[in-house]
């Protein structure tokens, strides 16, 4: 890994053109040894004048209020899920969805077929801020370098490892990374 990478150097043109006139301020964050090699919602919460509050909330893992600019993130849950919580919440925010939006594992919750819609929207949103495309391939291709092995003739053992240890290095849930690496056809479009 280079020693810094800008967000702009990992997520595609038309995915930072929807944060708007922030897109520049998020584009020039930095991934570096003292950062971390994984996308920090945190400083863009920051840059788009969210706060992110950390409570105890029941049922729920957490909720945007579009009109005051508040994620509320359910302390309890761990580290991984509170991001992706985040990071869905950013969605809403980003994509403009009015009122307070939930994240609950109680999808009945939502009767509302535009609600539930958007729920769709803010997870595919969240999945692309936390995994870009480009940051699964320079993590893997570090791994790969790192431990030897032939990038060409990966066994399935070698690629559940490095599924195992991307999602670490990008503090994601390994389920969510085994979905982005599925939808980016990370295995099976030429890259491996
Ligand atoms: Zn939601």
């Amino acid at each position: 890994m280079p020693k810094k990478i800008f967000y702009k150097d990992i997520y595609e043109p038309n995915f930072l053109d929807k944060f708007g006139e922030n897109s520049r301020a998020i584009g020039n964050l930095e991934l570096s040894e003292e950062n971390g090699f994984f996308i920090d919602v945190y400083k863009i919460a920051e840059i788009l004048n969210i706060t992110v509050n950390q409570e105890c909330i029941s049922d729920d893992s957490g909720e945007y209020d579009s009109v005051n600019r508040i994620i509320t993130v359910n302390e309890f849950e761990p580290e991984c899920r509170q991001r992706f919580t985040i990071a869905h919440e950013l969605g809403h925010a980003v994509l403009g969805h009015p009122g307070v939006s939930l994240r609950t594992t109680m999808l009945e919750k939502y009767q509302d077929v535009v609600k539930k819609g958007h729920e769709v929207m803010a997870n595919k949103f969240a999945a692309e801020l936390l995994m870009p495309r480009n940051l699964i391939l320079q993590t893997m291709n570090e791994l790969i370098a790192e431990k030897n092995w032939d990038s060409k003739s990966l066994d399935n053992d070698q690629v559940d490892e490095l599924i195992s240890l991307t999602a670490k290095k990008l503090k994601v849930s390994e389920i969510s990374m085994n979905y982005s690496v599925k939808n980016n056809n990370i295995f099976v479009d030429g890259d491996y």
